[in-house]
């Protein structure tokens, strides 16, 4: 803890903010994009500690991005965090989920039973079509190494 060090509040940035009609918190300082909010002697982007004041913690290797597309809000409602850093285009309801842990022993699986199209996979977990098709290609790379070391009579 930064016993000597001014900590914010989300109230604190907020009051340093513009809310405008749509609810976006206008960092008054962010007209250049390149301003830094010192808490806890770290330097953030309002959004990035918006978020984390608000969540707790940013996921790491995401990027925190506005679903209101106004890249000078820090409003933590209206910021997600996600895999990519976004250029102002985001679409978060149609953001797709991207390959983890959980989902690619369940993808393996369904490439392996072969009744899912790669398509119908994509769709079930929400993720691309290209990362089931470099799944799937990397799981037939595997099976045929397999098949090639198998040396049992
Ligand atoms: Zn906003």
């Amino acid at each position: 803890m930064g016993r000597y060090l001014k900590n914010r509040t989300i109230e604190s940035i907020k009051n340093e903010c513009t809310v405008d009609e749509n609810g976006c918190w206008n960092w008054k300082k962010s007209s250049g994009g390149g301003l830094y909010i010192n808490h806890n002697g770290i330097q953030y982007t309002p959004a990035k500690l918006t978020y984390l004041l608000s969540a707790g913690s940013i996921p790491p290797g995401t990027y925190i991005n506005s679903t209101c597309k106004n890249i000078c809000c820090c409003n933590p409602d209206h910021l997600v965090a996600g895999s990519h850093k976004s250029t102002g285009r985001v679409q978060p309801k149609r953001v797709s989920r991207s390959l983890n842990d959980e989902n690619i022993p369940l993808i393996i699986d369904d490439l392996n039973e072969g009744i899912l199209s790669n398509l119908q996979i994509a769709e079930k977990y929400k993720v691309t079509l290209i990362q089931v098709q470099i799944l799937s290609r990397e799981i037939s790379k595997v099976n045929s190494t397999l098949k090639g070391t198998n040396k049992s009579e």
